[in-house]
């Protein structure tokens, strides 16, 4: 009898695909299970990291090896059968820089081969420079949000300092203790951790930000900074954005003509010899390169700053080579296309960044999120899937400098945050998939606030629920290259990742190798991702949306700070 009623449903579902069709959001078994034998048993992601990292690796923006490992990924994806895939220009925001050469040593009291990584677009030192350490203090040490605050910290460090820094390297940063820690650095999410995370935030009242007399948190708690400058009005951000980007200029030009040889940094990250380092200051040609700067271990570090503390005279040697290029240059992203049929007007974007920094060769950060999804579009287009809608696979350049090759992007095709201008395109885009948050499996989504969207996500993901992913979280969650199309109104989801040991060991540092790229982690993600496109490409509606944000509004003058007008 039940194989009667099971031939009966199959018999409706060809005589009658209307029936077969309103699944509503539940994703077409059949076709997920031949996603995840070609994602599991065909994967080539791995092979796409390879490349990405050991060969071209790191992927510094604007760099030449940037350029490199762009143009062999414009090559893979037309191998993988995408249309238009180009480089498209979004910008000419600063110098090439590409280093050849890097090194530095305590030669007094004691020899000592330093384990250090110089920061990006530090400028070349000019052959090997030896010179006397000082301990020029500068600030608290903690991170200063308040621009005002932060202006007036390094008015009184250049009054302090001028005139005494000529022919010296110098250690601006505090000696900072060394706890010792036994938290595992490999972790992954608990279920009870992912309920957490799938509840909703509690809700805070909104505080409506005084700009007239806006106070900043005393703290240097990273996760308080964050939400701080999160409640803050985007135009607010953007202002201080620029006030920071103008003062760490400023300190740089002080520097250079303070004729400093080198700086030596710490940075509260490291531990056990791991360096964390991005750039020296700006690398627009407007601006004045930063003198060779470098950061070394902890350890290392405090050694030299205790013993100058004990007036134990230092004496250090450096030598920086880089090919930095006097002008701005062009800078792209990659962009690709498996074209739609029926709605081919229509359009589902995914993506990541494909810049990282210089120390290690950029695998978690972002190499992982870029190979998953050019595995995704990969897999889509060797099982050849009906896709009604057109899919763009975008790996955007100049995230690591603020998101500006996906703002650029979105301005460019979709609309203007400031203003709220939209293109016709506006209404076309469907939505945009980000992955950048390591090498962990997916876990679930944060929906960014979009509550109309949890169904349509609960119904997409649910034949991943034996994959581990299973949380849907109404949570915000920042920091890269989906806020870009958050800004102007149009659905950007992020995906939750397993932790794994990107924050406590590759998030730019030189531990950011393949050696810590987990192969089943990425195998899985990109058949979540790739169902997930395909869910969406095929779906009769477009993906619901929350209000337009509103345009900024014309600030007349600066956001006055406790500390004073900024
Ligand atoms: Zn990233």
């Amino acid at each position: 009898m039940r194989y009667f009623f099971l031939g009966i449903f199959a018999l409706a579902q060809v005589c009658f695909p209307v029936f077969a069709q309103d699944r509503g959001d539940r994703s077409d078994l059949a076709v997920v299970s031949r996603i995840k034998t070609e994602a599991f048993e065909n994967s080539q992601v791995m092979d796409t990291l390879e490349y990405l990292t050991d060969q071209y690796g790191p992927r510094l923006t604007l760099s030449p090896e940037w350029r490199e490992a762009a143009d062999w990924a414009v090559k893979r994806l037309q191998g993988y059968g995408l249309e238009n895939v180009h480089l498209e220009k979004w910008g000419t925001p600063g110098r090439s820089w590409s280093l050849k050469k890097a090194s530095i040593e305590m030669l007094e009291p004691r020899y000592s081969a330093l384990v250090a990584a110089p920061l990006a677009w530090s400028d070349v030192s000019h052959g090997i420079r030896t010179a006397d350490v000082i301990l020029a203090r500068y600030g608290s040490g903690r991170r200063v949000l308040d621009p005002k605050k932060a202006e007036d910290d390094l008015d009184k460090f250049m009054a302090e300092w001028k005139g005494k820094l000529k022919g010296k390297i110098i250690l601006l940063s505090p000696v900072r203790h060394i706890d010792p820690s036994n938290k595992a650095l490999f972790q992954r999410y608990t279920s009870q951790e992912l309920s957490e995370m799938a509840e909703a935030p509690a809700p805070i009242s909104k505080v409506p930000v005084d700009l007239k007399n806006l106070k900043f948190p005393e703290t240097d708690d990273i996760q308080q900074l964050i939400q701080f400058n999160a409640s803050l009005p985007p135009w607010v951000r953007e202002q201080f954005r620029k006030k920071r980007e103008a003062l760490a200029a400023k300190r740089v030009k002080f520097f250079k003509e303070e004729g400093v040889v080198a700086i030596i940094n710490s940075d509260q990250r490291a531990h056990d010899s791991l360096l964390f380092a991005e750039a020296a200051g700006p690398y627009d040609a407007k601006d004045t390169l930063a003198v060779p700067t470098f950061v070394v271990t902890q350890e290392q570090y405090n050694r030299i700053a205790r013993l100058i503390d004990r007036k134990v005279p230092v004496k250090v040697r450096v030598e920086l080579e880089a090919e930095i290029s006097k002008d701005n240059q062009d800078a792209y992203n990659i962009v690709g296309e498996l074209p739609g049929a029926a709605k081919k007007d229509e359009v589902i974007m995914i993506g990541g960044h494909f810049d990282s920094w210089h120390t290690g060769t950029g695998a978690t950060d972002n190499g992982a999120g870029s190979a998953v999804v050019v595995e995704a579009v990969r897999i889509l287009k060797a099982l050849n899937l009906k896709l009604d809608r057109t899919v763009r696979i975008a790996l955007w350049s100049g995230e690591e400098e603020g998101l500006l090759g996906s703002k650029a992007y979105v301005k460019e095709h979709f609309g203007d945050p400031e203003t709220m201008e939209r293109t016709e395109q506006h209404a076309k885009l469907s939505g945009y998939f980000n992955l950048d948050n390591g090498s962990g499996k997916i876990r679930g989504v944060y929906l960014q606030g979009n509550d109309a969207m949890r169904p349509v996500f609960d119904g997409w993901l649910s034949a991943f629920r034996d994959e581990g992913v299973s949380t849907v979280s109404i949570r915000n969650t920042g920091g890269t290259d989906h806020l870009s199309f958050d800004a102007v109104g149009l659905p950007g989801f992020q995906f939750i990742q397993d932790p794994l040991d990107y924050g406590t060991l590759t998030h730019h540092s030189d531990m950011d190798t393949y050696d810590h790229l987990q192969a089943a982690d990425l195998m899985q993600a990109a058949a979540v991702i790739a169902t997930v496109v395909y869910d969406a490409a095929n779906r009769p509606e477009m993906l619901p949306r929350k209000e337009l944000p509103k345009a900024w509004p014309k600030v007349d003058g600066p956001v006055v700070t406790s500390s004073g007008a900024n």
